[in-house]
């Protein structure tokens, strides 16, 4: 996971806030707790959800292995990029 969220930086070249990797509050079973998924709220400036390009991101995330990718569009999922390995 961590090696993902480097990578979106160092070869996707995003600039990106993670509002959560084991904090905040998940389903029970959530992949957070297992350290596994993070959550992302800003993307170059733009708050996901406000014009963000979450898609993008998404997509860098799956190339990247992610095994679940979720955002806009999604249930609960309007104001940030879950990505999870
Ligand atoms: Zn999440």
């Amino acid at each position: 996971m961590l090696n993902g969220v480097l990578k979106l930086g160092t070869q996707y070249h995003y600039k990106f806030e993670i509002s959560e990797f084991v904090g905040g509050k998940h389903s029970r079973t959530s992949k957070h707790y297992a350290g596994r998924a993070v959550d992302v709220t800003w993307i170059i400036g733009r708050r996901v959800g406000k014009k963000a390009d979450h898609r993008g991101l998404m997509n860098a995330c799956r190339k990247l292995g992610a095994t679940l990718v979720l955002g806009p569009g999604d249930k609960n999922h309007d104001t940030h990029v879950h990505c999870q390995w």
